[in-house]
């Protein structure tokens, strides 16, 4: 019995015809983690024993009972490490509380089991920017995992957790998601609380899911969504049954393929495979429409002000007076300051307080975070002119299928680029999808490529269903890396 490789749907069935019990997938979590883990990875910490104690008392007729689910390090899980993958908080702080989403998944059966690596404080594109490890692709251990949300996204796609939680802020669930051929799902900005995540960019952090099935996906996300008293923005909406509707086909379904989504510059592979795909969806029902997001070239560089602006002002937190690293220098209350964040931060989040301080310094706030503040509302009135003539929008989730380690981690600006057709959902708070769509073949390994679908306010419900026709209708989802 080997449990690890199931989704949740499958093993829920099983639980529920008393075929196999909360403890036989724990176990079976375990020794896959043991035997991978050195090779990939993902997982930061574990603690097997508290995963088991739970999963004993399960109770099975709940919706998620005794499903465990792995946590990107930056959501608090009570009596647990929550890194952020920074040593600025390794070794110094143990969430004291469960986030809303930790909360939530409880209620409804699931067993939080493991944390997971990831960038600094959420800020890359490949898992390299991690202080505390590094992570590799299951496709091809000499590759990355994508980012941030790399260690989940290598252990659902390597087959070591059955499902996990990312955080996204322009990207993170998805490319990640693309890279190691699983389904990232991005909620609209509020559906998701972000009390108990670890701040990046508030106004466009989410949390979410990475699963090995489109409907895993929606499945988790009905324990996700709902108001929050704890976090202002999260929105006072019904939560939909989101398994519901999946499967009632795309027919007549309006696909949007923004012309300025195909450009140069994205690889011949991803090119090809979402191009087939878009085949495949007018073999489906679908009708395919052009449309046009104007403002899409602006994307990138507003994400890169206003993200870091936010940063900046969330990680003045980190002071070394109330919790995490503190150095052990001697001095005045600045010096204090300036040696424990010079020694508790890693390079690229330096980069993005140094950026985020400078954007929002009196002489410049007009000239970037302002000007990116107006650039943003025009992206997300693109999209709503858009969504006027589609239901939903078709584009590569990357540009590329996994880099090699090291190939892109010296250059920010090529790691940045790696975030141009995922950053404008976050930009506008809508929900978006990637799913398997096919194979890049480099070096005789074949690597993962995803394609995302991006959906009108609190739609996911739609890009859900579309994802579910594509999937259930290929085999790209049934392939297993080997290792
Ligand atoms: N790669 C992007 C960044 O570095 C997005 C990160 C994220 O979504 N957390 O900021």
């Amino acid at each position: 019995m080997n449990l690890a490789n199931e989704s949740i749907t499958s093993l829920r069935q099983r639980l529920v015809a008393k075929e196999i019990t909360p403890t036989d997938i724990v176990t079976d979590l375990a020794k896959a983690i043991e035997a991978r883990n050195p090779a990939l990875g993902s997982y930061l910490s574990i603690d097997v024993e508290a995963a088991l104690k739970e999963a004993s008392t399960a109770d099975v007729s709940q919706p998620l009972g005794g499903i465990p689910i792995a946590i990107k390090d930056n959501i608090n899980v009570t009596g647990q490490p929550c890194t952020c993958g920074s040593k600025f908080l390794q070794g110094t702080y143990t969430a004291p509380y469960d986030a809303t989403s930790i909360v939530q998944l409880r209620a409804a059966g699931a067993v939080p089991m493991g944390r997971l690596n990831m960038d600094e404080f959420a800020m890359g594109s490949t898992t390299e920017n991690s202080a505390l490890g590094v992570t590799r692709n299951p496709w091809d251990l000499e590759r990355v995992p994508g980012g941030s949300s790399g260690g989940s996204a290598s252990s659902v796609g390597g087959h070591i957790a059955i499902a996990a939680l990312g955080s996204d802020t322009g990207g993170s669930i998805r490319q990640p998601a693309s890279l190691c051929g699983c389904v990232g799902l991005k909620p609209t900005y509020g559906r998701v609380s972000r009390y108990g995540l670890v701040a990046f960019a508030s106004s466009l952090d989410q949390i979410g899911p990475l699963t090995k099935t489109v409907e895993d996906s929606a499945l988790l996300l009905n324990h996700l969504c709902g108001k929050d008293s704890r976090d202002s923005t999260t929105l006072d909406e019904s939560v939909p049954d989101f398994t519901s509707g999946l499967k009632s086909g795309i027919k007549g379904l309006r696909i949007g393929l923004p012309k300025e989504y195909f450009i140069e510059g994205v690889h011949p592979a991803v090119s090809a495979a979402v191009a087939a795909a878009t085949k495949h969806f007018e073999s489906l029902g679908a009708e395919i429409v052009g449309v046009s997001l104007p403002h899409t070239d602006c994307g990138v560089a507003t994400y890169y002000v206003l993200a870091p602006a936010e940063a900046s002002a969330n990680l003045a937190r980190f002071d070394g007076v109330r919790y995490g690293h503190r150095t052990a220098i001697q001095g005045d209350l600045l010096e204090h300051y300036m040696n424990t964040r010079a020694e508790g931060f890693g390079p690229e989040v330096k980069r993005r307080i140094l950026l985020g301080t400078y954007v929002l310094s009196s002489g410049y706030y007009d000239a970037y975070y302002l000007k990116a503040q107006r650039a943003r509302t025009l992206i997300r009135q693109d999209f709503e002119k858009a969504f006027e003539q589609v239901d939903v929008i078709l584009s590569p989730t990357a540009p590329s299928p996994a880099h090699k380690l090291g190939e892109i981690s010296n250059d920010p600006l090529k790691m940045y680029l790696e975030d141009v057709f995922t950053i404008a959902a976050n930009l506008a708070g809508l929900p978006a999808i990637s799913v398997p769509c096919g194979f890049a073949d480099e070096g005789g390994k074949k690597l993962p490529v995803g394609l995302q679908l991006v959906g009108p306010h609190l739609d996911e419900a739609t890009i859900l269903r579309a994802a579910y026709a594509y999937e259930q209708s290929t085999d790209w989802h049934k392939a297993k890396p080997s290792i």
